[in-house]
């Protein structure tokens, strides 16, 4: 599985320059998991990550080269949640290694649930709103959570936590980015890990590669061994 790595290594490129913060994942630093998601009104949040029309960007990336994906870690570039005093600009990237995802139609479907897996994580005071359409990722953090100490190094552990529960993924890196390192360029490789996404899905259909007429081109011509994919399934 080799269709997002050019956007792991482009991601990881425009962040060079910034020295992160960095913690391996210890399972029982995980914050707590409220079990379902909890609405926190206005008057109990502290601050939210995306808020005031800041940019927020989310995706997750999957790839089976072991040397993307190192160990199970949290990264941080920007401030920590305890060190926000305000709505700021939010980017929580996910970078999955995972197993032999077997034949096309097997390693589709274990994209998917891979991909599905942010929304069975719910940590507590820890309010995640998610927009398909525009790839954004929004926080509402509550006051308590801030005064019981939450950081990305916790919630950062609570996704790996559930990732790991996916039977494919051998490990799990989360990226957590606040601040001015929320550039337009991330968003764009959002934009195109959600058209690899709908390509996927376009092909596995099983219509027939007319890529004249087709709006996925785009996609295609930029994405290594999308279009060999939909030449062995016709
Ligand atoms: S290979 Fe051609 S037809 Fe198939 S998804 Fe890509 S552009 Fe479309």
């Amino acid at each position: 599985m080799d269709l997002y790595d050019g956007i792991i290594t482009a991601a990881r490129a425009r962040l060079a320059d910034r020295e992160p913060r960095r913690w391996d994942y210890v399972a029982a630093s995980a914050w707590r998991d409220a079990g379902d998601s909890a609405f926190i009104m206005q008057r109990d949040a502290a601050f939210e990550l995306g808020g005031s029309d800041c940019p927020s960007v989310n995706f997750t990336c999957i790839t089976s080269d072991e040397r993307l994906v190192p160990h199970d870690e949290i990264l941080l570039y920007g401030k920590d949640l305890p060190e926000l005093h305000g709505d700021a600009a939010f980017a929580r990237l996910a970078f999955l290694l995972s197993d032999d995802l077997g034949d096309d139609e097997a390693a589709y479907q274990a994209i998917r649930d891979m991909s599905f897996v942010k929304y069975h994580v719910f940590p507590e005071g820890y309010m995640v709103r998610t927009s398909a359409q525009s790839n954004r990722e929004q926080v509402r953090l509550s006051k308590s959570a801030i005064r019981r100490g939450i950081d990305f190094r916790a919630v950062g552990a609570a996704y790996i936590r559930g990732y790991r529960k996916n039977p494919h993924v051998r490990r799990a890196q989360l990226v957590f980015i606040t601040g001015d390192a929320v550039t337009p360029e991330l968003v764009a490789a959002a934009a195109t890990v959600d058209g690899i996404t709908q390509t996927l899905t376009h092909i596995m259909e099983g219509l027939p590669a007319d890529c004249g007429s087709c709006r996925f081109k785009p996609i295609c011509d930029t994405v290594d061994g999308m279009r060999e994919l939909h030449t062995r399934r016709k």
